[in-house]
């Protein structure tokens, strides 16, 4: 399997390759030159096992350079019970006869981001022994509060690699930082960026396109790469857990084989739903996508009109992983069905980057409104349906999830659609348990209390246990106290890597 970018097809390089590089030269995301397929026979024969072994049968079609060997290594290392406490890795919850949570946040860090996190270190120090590169690979992250804690804890320590992270400083939840602030590790370095989401992201992508800083980092023997959702070896561990959900429900006896489902994702960035969809391509049965948003709803008036525009007001919700202006993995999409129109592709990113908005073809656009469905829920809604969730169900979904389950019953009351949906569900609720609990509880039973008082309430109220990588934060030491504005974070790589 080859890869390409989004905005030159003529490249032809290794899923190693890729991985190393994170982005293209170009600018352009890494995209397969094909896409594999798998037949309904073949997940009836993944119905029957682990998650870890179907990780492998989907990987291996994708990475085909890795050896079985390799690949199984890396599996091996990442999918552990110890890392995410259940043997099932991304277990489904039923919610009722037609809605079925898929819960992606029993890794380390709470939150979805570890389903690739914790593959990717290991796909890409593997990538650099496979491309014998034998400098060390910097990893650079922006963060809107879960990537950032999931790099780290996915980085930690693992030779060859150093990680920097900056995350925006107004933005993130006080677990979020405390997580990041105390991260361990001999080559980890965080600093919070006064701005928002995007002022870190474009920061850090200034960083990765200038000619002139490569080239003294690759003079010191450091490789710069992306552990941001836009690296390929971020996006490829993210469809398994489509394939997976669905063979559970096929095992459960909750669907038939080839039965259709629709799935539902609190987007951001759009990666997680992109990998939804790149299952779809591959063979799984879906009949819709159902594309959640919160207030910045850029997503939801994207896939209504067909026209993409950023000049907007950025709101801070109480979903912070979702506050995006720009959906970088949304280029691979539109790259996939303009059938490979690079010149397309490229013509919308200039327009996206020189005037914040661009406008799809008619035919994209007809695409796009077949398979999507989006709409959003603000902040309103969203604790309502937080609440709502645990009356009707006694299940306590994080704020994240809560948007999707709330853009779900827009979909049900708006399409009356009874296909069975899997909805993602990204965070754990002690995550997010300061908005989680003034939805159960109101504004005035959180004041003045502390984030382990409300963890501990929050654990009385669900039944639910404290998942241990939260409790022990209380007695953590804090590391980084950085702060530095937009134009200061080069600085910030320059000082920990000790060169310029
Ligand atoms: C990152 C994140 C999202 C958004 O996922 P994308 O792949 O960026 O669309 C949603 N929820 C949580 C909790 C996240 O951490």
């Amino acid at each position: 399997m080859q890869y390409n970018s989004t905005r030159n097809s003529d490249i032809s390089i290794s899923s190693a390759e890729a991985i190393k590089k994170g982005l293209a030269d170009d600018g352009g995301l890494f995209v397969p030159k094909s896409f594999p397929e798998i037949t309904i026979s073949q997940i009836q024969k993944l119905a029957d096992m682990s998650y870890r072994e179907r990780a492998f049968e989907i990987l291996s079609l994708f990475l085909t350079d890795f050896t079985k060997e390799e690949l199984t290594d890396c599996i091996n290392k990442a999918y552990t019970k110890e890392k995410f406490e259940t043997d099932n890795i991304a277990p489904v919850y039923k919610l009722d006869d037609t809605s079925y949570i898929l819960e992606l946040w029993h890794g380390p860090t709470c939150a979805f981001k570890d389903m690739a996190l914790q593959i990717l270190p290991h796909l890409l120090t593997t990538s650099m022994k496979k491309t014998k590169e034998n400098g060390e690979v910097v990893i650079l992250v922006a963060t809107s509060g879960d990537t950032g804690k999931a790099a780290l804890e996915g980085f930690a320590d693992v030779d060859g690699t150093r990680i920097i992270v900056f995350y925006p400083d107004n933005s993130v939840s006080e677990i979020q930082k405390l997580q990041m602030i105390t991260q361990t590790g001999d080559n980890v370095c965080v600093s919070a960026v006064s701005g928002n989401f995007d002022d870190a992201q474009n920061g850090v992508k200034k960083i990765f396109t200038d000619e002139g800083y490569k080239n003294l980092l690759s003079g010191n023997n450091f490789k710069l790469s992306s552990a941001n959702s836009i690296n390929w070896g971020r996006l490829v561990p993210q469809i398994v857990y489509y394939f997976s959900a669905y063979c559970d429900m096929l095992a459960g006896d909750e669907i038939e084989l080839g039965e259709k489902v629709n799935i539902v994702v609190p987007t951001g960035n759009f990666g997680n739903i992109l990998a939804a969809y790149y299952a779809y391509k591959m063979g799984l049965p879906v009949n819709k996508f159902i594309c959640a948003s919160n207030k910045n709803s850029i997503l939801t008036d994207f896939i209504k009109t067909g026209t993409y525009d950023r000049n907007r007001d950025f709101y801070t919700t109480i979903s912070p992983s979702m506050d995006i202006l720009i959906s970088s993995n949304l280029e691979r999409l539109l790259y996939d069905l303009s059938e490979g129109d690079v010149s397309c592709v490229k013509k919308w990113m200039r327009e996206l980057s020189e005037n914040g908005r661009y406008t799809v073809t008619e035919d994209v656009k007809n695409k796009i409104s077949d398979l999507f469905y989006a709409d959003f829920a603000d902040d309103e809604e969203t604790l309502a349906e937080i609440k709502d969730c645990y009356e009707k169900y006694g299940y306590v979904p994080d704020t994240h999830s809560a948007v999707a389950l709330s853009v779900y019953k827009k979909y049900l009351s708006d399409k009356n659609d009874k296909s069975k949906t899997i909805i993602a569900s990204t965070a754990s609720p002690f995550k997010f348990n300061q908005s989680v609990l003034i939805a159960l509880r109101g504004c005035a039973f959180v004041a003045g209390k502390d984030e382990f008082t409300l963890l501990e309430e929050l654990n009385k109220i669900s039944g639910m246990d404290i998942p241990k990588s939260l409790a022990e934060l209380k007695t953590k030491i804090k590391i980084f106290d950085t702060v530095c504005d937009k134009d200061g974070m080069v600085q910030v790589v320059s000082d920990f890597l000790q060169i310029g």
